[in-house]
């Protein structure tokens, strides 16, 4: 038997009944990482110390999780794949980790890469390389969690975390056909993610079927008193209601998702996947989402005005890299200057120059205000939908992956992979991407649904009929 190749779920029965150690995970996945992760460049840091004999009790039994670089490990490096944060390793872990840990997970010491903090929709912008899709090397993997999908998708990892800003967890899962839940803002403990964009990121889990997302979700969420925007409710066991029947469900389509621009073959798997979900019993009805079109250039100033705001911590005084004197200057502002133009990649610094514009004196109001003030006509858009229907259905990004340095010299281009993902973020709403299909050139295809506020169980709930009714979440890249 592969374990590397079985879910969370599968893993935690053979656990259970005792029939295999943590430690046959985990070293099943080693394995697998020394034959194909020079390939694919899911992990980063590929030299950190694996603990082969780690045996743990609690619920999750020692299962290893895999983390992005993004998210805070105690004592463990974490970078945001970025020169900047080279050697730095965090004096505690982030509420997620803690929690994961206390259920008995094994934190999987290699990371995975990921666009430098969180900049991106391929993973290129890494200062460890990109990682590949592991259906077609050639080919992106998404991002900016894309080391976290791939490693999933390549059977590296059983299950991973990943972090979604304006769709960095659900993009990089559907162009690796695997799951991928962005939760409702609030819902899960920022404390200890490495910040992009304070009121747009969330944590989430990347994994091979919809009751792993389930499951996850049921331990990363909860109030803590550390993340001020975390909600005080109560958690329920997303496990539980999976497989109530989809019948009578109502589900809307918004027309803004199915425009020009969306590829043939993308539309084709949704279409396909609207029929299977009709027989289940699920409605359908057309609606409008007026203000879509105003969410890509909403999200680029906010996030970028967040971002800038946030990046300002990366000096060379606090957190890993400095560089001390140049050219003989030896000045703390020569120190700052120099660190911060070797320490942050190309498309950090596109970012911290947009968002410092939008937020200057003089233009506040015409950008940032502005786009705050959109942002709200986004979130009504979604609130009146949610009073008659019970989730929406669009397609999860607009083309299935494309090829490594496709768009990389265009951020235009690029920035538009977002259009389907980034009004969940701008609202705060869940979010899960489930595999529908592939195309011809055989990528897979992801298929998005939305829900209410702290509606995760309604998503999972439809997802999980949808699922245990096709065949992609069995499907295996050849690598
Ligand atoms: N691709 C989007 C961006 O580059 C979203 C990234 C994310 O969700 N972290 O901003």
């Amino acid at each position: 038997m592969e374990l590397n190749k079985l879910t969370a779920h599968q893993l935690l029965g053979l656990l259970k009944e005792g029939v295999i150690k943590s430690s046959d995970v985990i070293l099943a996945l080693k394995e697998r990482i020394d034959v194909i992760d020079s390939q694919i460049n899911a992990y980063v840091r590929k030299n950190e110390k694996i603990e082969l004999s780690y045996v743990q009790n609690g619920p999750l039994q020692g299962l290893p999780v895999a983390v992005k670089d993004n998210i805070c490990t105690l004592d463990l490096n974490t970078e945001c794949c970025s020169k900047i944060l080279e050697g730095f390793k965090p004096p505690y872990d982030a509420t997620v980790i803690s929690k994961l840990k206390s259920q008995g997970a094994y934190i999987f010491p290699l990371k995975t890469n990921m666009d430098e903090f969180a900049f991106g929709s391929s993973c290129e912008n890494s200062c460890f390389g990109p990682a590949h899709n592991p259906w077609n090397l050639e080919y992106v993997c998404g991002g900016s969690s894309g080391g976290s999908a791939a490693a999933v998708a390549a059977d590296e990892a059983i299950f991973a975390l990943g972090t979604d800003t304006g769709g960095s967890i659900r993009q990089p899962a559907s162009f690796c056909g695997v799951v991928g839940l962005k939760p409702t803002y609030g819902r899960v403990s920022r404390y200890g993610l490495i910040a992009f964009a304070s009121s747009l990121d969330v944590i989430g889990p990347i994994t091979k079927d919809v009751y792993d997302s389930a499951l996850i979700l049921s331990i990363i969420s909860g109030y803590d008193p550390y993340d001020s925007t975390c909600v005080n409710l109560s958690v329920p066991d997303f496990t539980q209601n999976l497989s109530k029947d989809i019948k009578g469900i109502k589900i809307a389509l918004p027309k803004e998702y199915f425009i020009e621009g969306l590829d043939k073959d993308v539309e084709q798997n949704i279409k396909e996947a609207i029929e299977v979900l009709k027989k289940l019993g699920a409605s359908f009805t057309e609606v409008s989402l007026p203000h879509t079109k105003y969410a890509v250039a909403t999200y680029y100033i906010i996030a970028t005005a967040e971002a800038s705001s946030n990046l300002a911590r990366f000096d060379g005084v606090q957190y890993g890299l400095r560089i001390n004197s140049f050219e003989g200057d030896s000045s703390l502002l020569q120190m700052y200057k120099t660190t911060r133009a070797k320490g942050f990649g190309e498309e950090a610094k596109r970012r911290i120059i947009l968002g410092t514009f939008a937020l200057a004196h003089g233009y506040y109001e015409a950008y940032y205000l502005r786009a705050q003030k959109v942002r709200t006509l986004i979130k009504k858009d979604f609130e009146e939908v949610f009073k008659e229907f019970d989730c929406i259905l669009t397609p999860t990004s607009p083309t299935a992956a494309f090829k490594i340095g496709e768009k990389i010299r265009e951020p235009l281009k690029m920035y538009l992979s977002d259009i389907f993902t980034i009004s969940a973020n701008l609202a705060g709403i869940p979010a899960i991407s489930v595999p529908c299909g592939f195309t011809k050139k055989g990528l897979p295809v992801g298929l998005q649904f939305l829900a209410g506020y702290f509606r995760e169980d309604m998503l999972l709930q439809v997802a999980y009929n949808y699922e245990q009714n096709t065949i992609w979440h069995k499907m295996k890249p050849k690598i």
